[in-house]
C-alpha cells in the first residue's frame, strides 16, 4: 500500500494567492471582520439560500486568510491544523464544512495527482484560491459506513475516457453539498472503475459539477431541506447519468483487478485517506467548540444575577456549583485537548509508524473530544435558561454541529467498533501508559482485558456473543484510551495540577460505577474529589476564560451588556399604530375573532 503522506516538492505552490495582509494579520482579523462580525446574531432571521452564501463567503475568507500550500496539505503542515482548530471555523460550522471538505478532502486527495496533468495543477490552483467550490463524493444513498461496497461506476471506455453513471437510486451520492451557489463547482467523486467488465476497485475521478448556476450534463443535484441548528449548507442527493469523463479525470493508474480481499480493503483505506485526516482534523475542532462554549457560559453566569432570600444584594448565578463546576471542566478539557492534540499529531503524522496505529490516534482523539464537546454544548446551553436554546447564544447550535461532526469523515461509533475489534485482536498496538498505575490507566487495562477474555471465549470478532457484549462497550473502550492518554499528555507537559486534577476527576465521573466495583474509589470519594479539583480551580475561573482567548469569536448577544443592547435595539419590533387617546380598546370580542 502507498503511503499516504508521501511528501510532495513543497516548491509546487499555488501561483495565485492573495497577496497582503500578511496571513497572520488576515488570520487576526478574521473575528472583528464585517463577514463575521456585523449582524451575525440577527442570521436567524435570514433565509436557508442567504445563510448558505453567507456561510460560503465566510469559508473563502477563511481559505483566503490561511493561505495554505500544496505542502502544507500533502504534508500537514502545522498551518493546516491551525485552520481546523481557528475558533472562526467554529464561529460558522457551515463555513467550517466547507472549508475542511475543500481543503482536506477535495484539495488533500487532489495535491497527490499534481504532476499527473497540466489540469489537475490547474484545479488545485483553482481550489486553493477558492476560485471554485470543490466537493468529494463518497457516500452513497445505500452506501455510508460500509462505502467499500458504493455502486457507482465509471466504465473504461475505447478512447481511454469514462463512463461515470449511478446504477440505482441507492448509488446516488448523498450529504455533499453539489447544488448550484453561485460558484462554479468540481467534485472528486469515487466510483468502481470498471474495464472490461472487470471490476478494478474503488478510485477517486474528478470533474465539473456544476457552473455555479446549472449543473453539468448528466449530473442531477436535489437539494435537501435544511439542517435544524447547524448552520446549513446545500447538503444534496447527487446522481450521474452516463457523464463523460476524460482520460485524466482518474486520479492515478487504472492499475488492475485484485482478488485479494485484504489488498482490496488497504487499498480503499489509501484511497480515502484524507477522511482518516479529517477524522482526526474534525475531532482537533472540538477545542474551539469547547472553548467558546465554556467562555460565554461563563460570562453570562457572571452577568446573569438572581435574588436570593436573606441576601443584601443580587448574585450572579456563577456562584452556584451547578453553574461554574461544567464551565470549570469544559475549561480543563480544553486545555488538557490541547496537549493530548500536540501528542497524537506528533504520532499521527509519523511515517515511520505503522499506518493503523497512526490511525488508531485519530479515532481516539476523536471519539474522546467529541464525547467531551457533546457533553460540555448539552450541558451548558441548559444552564443558561432560556437564553441556551437560541442559535445566536451559539452553544446548542454547537451542539447540534457536533452531531455531525460526530458522523462526517468517520462515524465516531463505526471508528471506535473497528478500533476495538482489531486492538483486542492484537493486530496492533497502542503506546501504553507512562504511569501504568494511574487511575485511567487501570480502567484502560481493566476493560481492555475484560472485553479481550471475552472475544477468546466467544469465538470470534464476528460472532453474536461479540456483537451483543463488545460493541456497545467500543466507545466506552476508547475514550478510556482517550482519558488516559490525554491525561497523560497533560501530565507531561506541565500543566497546572489545577487543571490536570479536575480533568482526572470528570473522566473518573465518567464511569464513576467502574471506579467505585474494581478500585478504592467509591462514589464518596470521587465526589470528594471532584469537589476539592473544583475548590481548587474556582479562584482561576476569570484566569481561565482569558486563557482561551476567544473572546473575540464569542460575541453573541448575552455576552455583555452591550451586546444585549445590540441584539435587542436590532430585533424585529411590532408595535401598534400611534393612537389619539391614552386609552387602550382592550376589546376581547375582537381578538375573539381573530
Ligand atoms: C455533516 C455531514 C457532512 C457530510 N459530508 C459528506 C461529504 O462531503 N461527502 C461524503 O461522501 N459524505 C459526507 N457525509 C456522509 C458521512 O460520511 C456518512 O454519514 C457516514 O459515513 C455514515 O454513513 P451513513 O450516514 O450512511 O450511516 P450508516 O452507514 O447508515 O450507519 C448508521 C448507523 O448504523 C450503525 N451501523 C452501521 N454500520 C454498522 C456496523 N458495521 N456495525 C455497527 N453499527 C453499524 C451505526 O449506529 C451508524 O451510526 C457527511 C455526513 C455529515 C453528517
Amino acid at each position: 500500500m502507498e503511503n499516504p503522506t508521501v511528501r510532495i516538492n513543497s516548491s509546487i505552490r499555488p501561483t495565485t494567492l492573495l497577496p497582503s495582509p500578511s496571513r497572520r494579520d488576515a488570520i487576526k482579523a478574521l473575528p472583528s471582520s464585517p463577514l463575521f462580525s456585523g449582524n451575525k446574531i440577527f442570521e436567524g432571521y435570514l433565509s436557508y439560500d442567504q445563510r448558505v452564501r453567507l456561510s460560503l463567503a465566510r469559508a473563502k475568507a477563511l481559505v483566503h486568510a490561511y493561505k495554505l500550500t500544496i505542502d502544507d496539505i500533502a504534508n500537514l503542515n502545522q498551518p493546516f491544523w491551525d485552520l481546523h482548530t481557528d475558533p472562526a471555523m467554529a464561529m460558522d460550522t457551515g463555513a467550517g464544512t466547507l472549508v475542511t471538505i475543500q481543503i482536506n478532502l477535495a484539495a488533500g486527495t487532489l495535491v497527490k495527482h499534481v504532476r499527473d496533468h497540466p489540469m489537475i495543477a490547474q484545479l488545485v490552483d483553482d481550489v486553493l484560491a477558492f476560485r471554485v467550490l470543490a466537493h468529494y463524493c463518497l457516500t452513497e444513498v445505500a452506501h455510508g459506513l460500509d462505502a467499500i461496497n458504493i455502486e457507482t461506476t465509471a466504465t473504461l471506455l475505447s478512447d481511454g475516457g469514462f463512463d461515470l453513471h449511478s446504477p440505482n437510486p441507492g448509488a446516488a451520492k448523498i450529504m455533499p453539498p453539489t447544488s448550484p451557489c453561485g460558484i462554479p463547482a468540481i467534485g472528486v467523486i469515487f466510483a468502481k472503475l470498471i474495464v472490461k467488465g472487470n471490476d478494478y476497485g474503488i478510485r477517486p475521478f474528478v470533474l465539473p459539477f456544476n457552473d455555479g448556476k446549472s449543473m453539468m450534463p448528466g449530473i442531477t443535484a436535489k437539494l435537501m431541506p435544511p439542517r435544524e441548528g447547524a448552520p446549513p449548507v446545500y447538503h444534496s442527493i447527487t446522481a450521474f447519468n452516463h457523464v463523460r469523463l476524460p482520460a485524466y479525470a482518474l486520479l492515478g493508474p487504472v492499475g488492475s483487478k485484485s482478488a485479494d480481499r485484504a489488498l482490496v480493503r488497504a487499498n480503499h483505506i489509501s484511497t480515502i485517506w484524507r477522511t482518516a485526516v479529517g477524522g482526526l482534523a474534525l475531532g482537533a475542532s472540538m477545542i474551539p467548540a469547547i472553548e467558546r462554549a465554556g467562555y460565554i457560559a461563563g460570562r453570562y453566569s457572571q452577568r446573569r444575577t438572581v435574588g436570593v432570600p436573606n441576601a443584601p444584594k443580587r448574585i450572579p448565578i456563577l456562584s452556584f456549583r451547578t453553574q461554574h463546576a461544567p464551565i470549570l471542566v469544559a475549561l480543563a478539557q480544553s486545555f488538557v485537548a490541547k496537549e493530548f492534540l500536540k501528542v497524537t499529531l506528533a504520532n499521527f503524522k509519523n511515517p515511520d509508524s505503522d499506518l493503523a496505529v497512526r490511525m488508531a490516534w485519530g479515532t481516539i482523539l476523536k471519539a474522546t473530544l467529541v464525547d467531551h464537546g457533546k457533553i460540555a454544548t448539552s450541558v451548558l446551553s441548559s444552564r443558561m435558561g432560556a437564553q441556551g436554546l437560541f442559535a445566536h447564544n451559539e452553544i446548542c447550535s454547537l451542539h447540534t454541529s457536533i452531531l455531525g461532526l460526530s458522523v462526517a469523515e468517520g462515524d465516531v461509533l463505526g471508528l471506535c467498533i473497528r478500533l476495538v475489534s482489531e486492538l483486542l485482536q492484537e493486530r496492533y498496538h497502542i503506546p501504553p501508559s507512562t504511569d501504568p498505575t494511574s487511575l485511567l490507566a487501570r480502567h484502560e487495562a481493566h476493560l481492555f482485558a475484560e472485553n479481550q477474555a471475552i472475544l477468546r471465549q466467544v469465538g470470534g470478532h464476528r460472532s453474536a456473543d461479540f456483537n451483543n457484549l463488545v460493541l456497545p462497550k467500543s466507545e466506552l473502550i476508547v475514550r478510556s484510551i482517550g482519558h488516559r492518554m490525554a491525561y497523560d499528555a497533560a501530565v507531561a507537559a506541565g500543566l497546572d495540577g489545577r487543571i490536570t486534577d479536575l480533568y482526572l476527576a470528570a473522566a473518573v465521573k465518567l464511569d464513576g460505577g467502574w471506579y467505585a466495583e474494581h478500585t478504592d474509589f467509591g462514589s464518596a470519594r470521587q465526589d470528594a474529589a471532584e469537589n476539592a479539583a473544583i475548590s481548587a480551580a474556582l479562584p482561576f475561573l476569570d484566569a481561565w476564560l482569558e486563557r482561551t482567548g476567544v473572546e473575540r469569536y464569542c460575541q453573541v448577544p448575552i455576552l455583555t451588556d452591550q451586546n444585549w443592547k445590540f441584539f435587542v435595539d436590532g430585533l424585529r419590533e411590532y408595535s401598534s399604530a400611534p393612537s389619539p387617546t391614552s386609552s387602550v380598546p382592550y376589546a376581547l370580542p375582537t381578538l375573539a375573532k381573530l
